[in-house]
């Protein structure tokens, strides 16, 4: 299995975070892709290679290039205009009928922002470019050869919106590579099996069917990212019955979480796409700091063996994932998983 990984990732490293009521370390950190690459390296899953550029057009196929603009020189700007160096921090959000789009920096860091967490420094569009790009190389490498890829993206995606970031995510890779896909294919999956709702994915193919979005994630009415992942959300116009969401209570441990993964493949199986998509997060570890599931460390081999079941090429992209000393072995286990299926 390929798997494709960019070096810039390590240019987007925010020191300090606002959570739970403090400045605490950023907790999205560069450690966790060195850890997963030097797991996959020693679990020899497949060859490693640097994405290829595709350039600016898949991204604004999907994100708006207002907000493209924005995050390319959100930085320079926010320095620019006093802002102090340690990364660009909003700090007020237009929230419901409030629909005034400011000039000011530190105003529009709240307008492209639904939290405190998507930090930006002054390598931040480099990393969540390349992160972008890995996810198209990925995607790329299945419609040519079939099988399966993995693309080690950090920043992760999945809570990005077409104008919006957050969630530690910038562009929602994932959703890049599956409307890449869903371009010349007629049917893509997008499997979303972070502890957290994909709220970005979702929205962006909220009213398309030729995208079926299905989610496993801790409930939102207790779990970030609160506003948006219920069960009854389910797509509207063309894109009515292709939104699943398998929201779940805190503590799910491994056999009941395998059955509600089973399910969802079971939903996705009929749709006979002709690629999946799996938004690969592994918070959903019973040690995560982030995450509110009991999953041990074998859970993990087993969830890519049942997403192996649907026998279609799939494209694997790095979501999720904070229990930093496992992380590597976790992500490994997916994919090992799937592969000896
Ligand atoms: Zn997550």
């Amino acid at each position: 299995m390929q798997i494709v990984y960019s070096t810039r990732h390590s240019r987007h490293h925010p020191a300090l975070e606002f959570f739970e009521g403090e400045l605490k370390k950023f907790q999205e950190t560069p450690e966790r892709a060195t850890i997963v690459l030097e797991a996959l390296t020693a679990g020899q899953i497949g060859p490693v290679v640097a994405p290829d550029d595709y350039g600016l057009g898949p991204i604004t196929a999907l994100h708006s290039p207002d907000y493209i603009e924005y995050l390319q020189h959100a930085y320079e700007r926010w320095v620019a205009d006093g802002g102090i160096p340690a990364g660009v921090y909003p700090d007020s959000f237009p929230v419901r009928r409030m629909l005034h789009r400011p000039t000011k920096l530190s105003a529009l860091a709240g307008y492209y922002a639904f939290d405190l967490t998507a930090i930006i420094v002054a390598g931040t569009w480099e990393a969540a470019y390349d992160s972008a790009q890995c996810a198209l190389t990925a995607a790329h490498t299945v419609s040519l050869e079939g099988g399966a890829a993995f693309a080690l993206c950090r920043p992760p995606g999945h809570h990005a919106h077409a104008d919006l970031c957050g969630g530690y995510c910038f562009l929602n890779n994932a959703a890049i590579a599956a409307n890449w896909l869903a371009s010349t294919a007629g049917r893509v999956a997008l499997l979303d099996i972070d502890f957290h709702h994909g709220n970005g994915s979702q929205d962006l193919f909220y009213e398309r069917s030729d995208v079926l979005f299905v989610s496993i994630h801790g409930d939102p009415d207790r779990q970030f990212p609160y506003y948006l992942g219920t069960a009854d959300e389910t797509g509207s116009g063309a894109g009515l019955g292709y939104t699943v969401n398998y929201p779940l209570a805190a503590g799910v441990a491994d056999e009941d979480y395998l059955q509600v993964l089973r399910r969802a493949v079971g939903r996705i199986a009929p749709y006979d796409p002709e690629y999946v998509v799996v938004s690969l997060g592994v918070d959903t570890f019973a040690d995560d700091p982030l995450g509110g599931f009991a999953l041990t460390e074998a859970a993990f081999p087993c969830i890519g063996a049942t997403i192996a079941q649907l026998n279609r090429p799939t494209v694997f992209i790095m979501e999720g994932g904070y229990a930093i000393e496992p992380l590597g072995r976790n992500i490994a286990g997916v994919l090992t998983g799937f592969q000896t299926e």
